[in-house]
C-alpha cells in the first residue's frame, strides 16, 4: 500500500478536493477510475446497485440488488468496499463487514427517500403505543433492507429481522412462525403486496401513519390487524400507476408487464409478474426470443436491459413514458468515484460509513436472520 500511495501522490497532491473533480466532464474520469482501480487491485471492491448510472456501474466488480450485494459484502476480503448505491446499503455493508474492512459511499448525499420515512424515534413511539395497547406480545417487527441501521437494530433487538424484495415472503413466513402479527417497516407497498400474495386480505392490514396520534388507527382496527404497515413508500416506484398498465394492454397487448413489489398494490394486481430487480432480469433472460416486456422499475436498469436484450430479439421498455429515476442514487457520479479511489491511493479514506457498535450488534442479528431466509 505504501508503494501505491507514493505513485498516487503525484496524481492527487493538488487535486484531492472534490471541487476539482466536479469541474471536469464525466468522460475524463474513465481513464482515471480505471487506473486507480488497477493500482488498488484486490485492496478494493466496488459494489454497484442495479439502479446506478451507466458511467459508474461499468466499473463495479459486482452488481446486484441490495440482497445480493449484502451477501457479497459479508463474504469479500477486500480492505475497502466502495458502495455505489445509497446510504442504507453502505451502512448494511459496514454492519456485515469484518472488523478490519472499511466501507465508503462516494457521495454522502446519496440517501433513500423511503428509508428517511421511518426515523428511529417515530418507530420507538409506535412500538410504545402498541405496547400500551397490549399488542407487542405476539408482534414481530420486520424491516425492509431500505431502512437505517438503527431501524434494523430495533427489529433485531425485538426478535425481528430484515428482508429484501427478493426474500420478503420468506421473511413473512419466518415471522408468522414466531408471532401472530407483523409490524412492517418502512415500505407499505412491499408489505401489502407480500402479505396479499400470502392470502392475507387487505381488510386485515392497517397503515400506521407516524404523523397521527396512535398512527391514526382506532384500537379495534389495530387489534384485528394481522399486518401493520408503516406509511412509507419509494418515490420512484410509487409513480407507476394502474393507468400505465391499462395503456400497455391497449396499445401493445402482446407485451408482458413485470413490476417491482415497491409499486402500488393496484399496479401489481394488474401486472403479469412481480419481482425484485434480480427476478425481473432473470425472467427476461429466460424468456424466448420475440418476447416483449414493459417493466415497472428504475429507468437505468430498464434502459440497460433494453440494450442487453435487443440483440437477442427481446424488447424491453419502461412501463410509463417518463421513466422513473432514482435521483438520490444518481448523485454518485464518475467524479465522486474517481475522487474516492484516488484518495484511497493517497491514503485518505473519504466518506467512510461507520455504524455505531451498539447499533451494529443488533442490526447484524437482524441481518444474519435475513441471510438464513431463502431468497
Ligand atoms: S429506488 Fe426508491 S427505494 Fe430504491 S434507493 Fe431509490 S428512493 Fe430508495
Amino acid at each position: 500500500m505504501e508503494e501505491a500511495a507514493t505513485i498516487a501522490a503525484d496524481a492527487v497532491q493538488d487535486s484531492c478536493s472534490l471541487d476539482n473533480y466536479l469541474a471536469q466532464p464525466d468522460h475524463t474520469m474513465d481513464a482515471r477510475i480505471a487506473a486507480a482501480r488497477e493500482k488498488l487491485g484486490t485492496d478494493v471492491v466496488l459494489l454497484g446497485h442495479h439502479y446506478q448510472r451507466d458511467e459508474v456501474i461499468r466499473f463495479a466488480d459486482y452488481t446486484g440488488d441490495s440482497y445480493k450485494l449484502s451477501k457479497i459484502a459479508s463474504q469479500t476480503d477486500a480492505k475497502y468496499m466502495i458502495f455505489c448505491g445509497v446510504h442504507f446499503m453502505a451502512e448494511t455493508a459496514d454492519v456485515l463487514a469484518k472488523p478490519w474492512q472499511q466501507v465508503t459511499l462516494p457521495d454522502l448525499n446519496a440517501g433513500c427517500s423511503m428509508a428517511d420515512m421511518a426515523e428511529i424515534g417515530q418507530v420507538e413511539n409506535c412500538w410504545d403505543s402498541l405496547e400500551r395497547a397490549g399488542l407487542t406480545g405476539n408482534l414481530i417487527p420486520l424491516t425492509y433492507m431500505n431502512s437505517a441501521a438503527a431501524i434494523k437494530a430495533f427489529c433485531g433487538e425485538r426478535g425481528g429481522l430484515v428482508c429484501t424484495s427478493s426474500n420478503a415472503r420468506g421473511a413473512f413466513e419466518w415471522a408468522f412462525a414466531r408471532g401472530e402479527k407483523i409490524l412492517f417497516l418502512p415500505d407499505q407497498h412491499l408489505g401489502r403486496n407480500t402479505a396479499f400474495a400470502m392470502g392475507i386480505p387487505l381488510s386485515e392490514m392497517v397503515v400506521w401513519d407516524p404523523y397521527q396520534i396512535n398512527g391514526g388507527l382506532a384500537p379495534d382496527r389495530l387489534k384485528a390487524a394481522k399486518v401493520i404497515l408503516w406509511k412509507g413508500h419509494c418515490s420512484v416506484h410509487q409513480r407507476f400507476l394502474p393507468e400505465h398498465v391499462d395503456r400497455i394492454r391497449r396499445e401493445k397487448p402482446e407485451m408482458q408487464v413485470i413490476v417491482h413489489p415497491e409499486c402500488r398494490w393496484e399496479v401489481c394486481q394488474k401486472a403479469d409478474a412481480i419481482g425484485s430487480t434480480e427476478r425481473i432480469i432473470d425472467v427476461i433472460e429466460k424468456a424466448p426470443a420475440g418476447s416483449s416486456f414493459a417493466v415497472g422499475t428504475e429507468i437505468h436498469l430498464v434502459n440497460r436491459m433494453a440494450k442487453r436484450f435487443a440483440p437477442l430479439g427481446k424488447e424491453v421498455i419502461t412501463l410509463d413514458d417518463a421513466g422513473c429515476l432514482c435521483t438520490t442514487m444518481y448523485r454518485i457520479s464518475p467524479q465522486h468515484l474517481a475522487w474516492s479511489l484516488e484518495n484511497l491511493i493517497a491514503g485518505n479514506v473519504v466518506n467512510r460509513i461507520k455504524v455505531d457498535e451498539d447499533v451494529k450488534h443488533w442490526a447484524k442479528v437482524a441481518l444474519d436472520r435475513m441471510l438464513e431466509v431463502k431468497g
